[in-house]
């Protein structure tokens, strides 16, 4: 079957010919119909060798969707033949974390080696790929894969990071997005599905900013100094009651806190280089403000997720792309030239 891989430390992905996979007992085996591509896998292939935990060669993809083709012993063989997304970041199943459905903050999935699909585990980025246990798959009906399969992350990391926020999101409030690429794009409109405030999206291109408008922003502005002023009139003073950083890199976390309001929640999502950080402290950061850092989200809020994508209220702007043509749209992933999330059909 094909496979987009990393392959080597420093080269860009390639497509390449490995054997299908079988599913062990347990497991199950998806005919994959379509994966996202991540921002998370250019920072994985920026990893410098001594830093780089993922092995190799890796088979990429952590947002996928298929059709279960096989089950291995012990699953219901009913599930063959039915449409699911897949759950990305997979637990151990039996801890108290995984229990509540908070499989993203298992506590053994590192003692027991497990990772998830594309960032560890061979991942969706492939024509079949392999799904440790069926609870980590959620059927999808009649939604179209390509919009789900970005659901699994660039719907359910925003939706996950904004929902803990949703009870200070009042009318009246204000909610600042930073970065409105394939998760911001998504954020924008969670915010103005499900609370009251007012959302204004901040990012560095024109094209960006016309997407993000698109999707609902009620303002959206370059993201510089200029944003400090705008932001404050827009609030009549008081300051963003939540702030979603979807890039994460030094300047966008520094103009962030300056937008923030007292009781605020800054929200970081996005993985820059080096190692950004807020200030935190007496007259370093609003009164009342709280700094979250999120990781993906929990099982049933992916249900949540793709119900508001079947109810209409969510909808990927995609750049869909073949198999073969997977390094290139990583490519301009890299350039940051793409406009919402590229998906590879296969
Ligand atoms: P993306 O490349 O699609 O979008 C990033 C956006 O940020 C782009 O629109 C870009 O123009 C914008 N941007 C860059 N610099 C900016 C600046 N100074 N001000 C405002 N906007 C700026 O990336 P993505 O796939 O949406 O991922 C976003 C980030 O989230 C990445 O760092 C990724 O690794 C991270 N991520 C984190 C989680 C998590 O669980 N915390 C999950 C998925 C992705
Ligand atoms: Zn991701
Ligand atoms: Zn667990």
């Amino acid at each position: 079957m094909k496979a987009v891989q990393y392959r080597e430390i420093g080269a860009r992905p390639e497509v390449v010919e490995i054997e299908t996979p079988e599913p062990k007992p347990g497991e199950v085996l998806l005919k994959v119909s379509a994966a996202g591509l991540c921002h998370s896998d250019v920072f994985v292939m920026e990893q410098p060798a001594d830093e780089y935990a993922y092995g190799l060669p890796l088979t990429l993809g952590h947002e996928g969707v298929g059709v279960v083709e096989a089950v291995g012993a012990g699953v219901d063989p009913g599930l063959v033949g039915t449409a699911a997304a897949v759950y990305g970041p997979w637990g151990c199943g039996v801890c108290q974390r995984c229990a509540a459905g908070q499989e993203n903050y298992c506590l053994r999935a590192a003692e027991l080696g497990i990772a998830p699909p594309g960032l560890g585990a061979p991942g969706a980025m492939a024509e079949y790929m392999i799904v440790d246990s069926p609870r980590h798959l959620v059927p999808i009906g009649d939604l179209d894969p390509v919009q789900a399969a970005p659901l699994t992350d660039a719907g359910l990391t925003p939706y996950h990071a904004i929902k803990r926020s949703l009870p200070k999101l009042t009318a009246g409030t204000t909610a600042v997005v930073l970065g409105v690429g394939g998760l911001g794009h998504v954020g924008v409109q969670i915010l103005k599905a499900l609370s009251g405030a007012q959302v204004v999206a901040l990012d560095v291109t024109e094209e960006k900013l016309a997407l993000a408008r698109e999707v609902g922003a009620d303002h959206a502005l370059m993201s510089d100094a200029s944003a400090v002023e705008a932001v404050k009139d827009l609030t009549g003073g008081r300051g963003a009651d939540l702030v979603v950083d979807f890039a994460g890199v030094q300047p966008t976390i520094d103009l962030g806190q300056q937008l923030l309001g007292v009781g605020g929640d800054f929200t970081l999502v996005g993985i820059g280089h080096g190692s950004p950080s807020a200030k935190v402290g007496f007259f370093q950061s609003p009164y009342e403000a709280s700094f979250l850092v999120p990781y993906w989200g929990y099982r049933q809020e992916l249900f949540e997720v793709l119900e508001l994508a079947r109810q209409g209220r969510l909808t990927v702007h995609t750049e869909v792309f073949s198999v073969d043509d997977a390094p290139a749209a990583y490519g301009r992933l890299w350039d940051g030239t793409l406009r919402g999330r590229a998906v590879v059909r296969f």
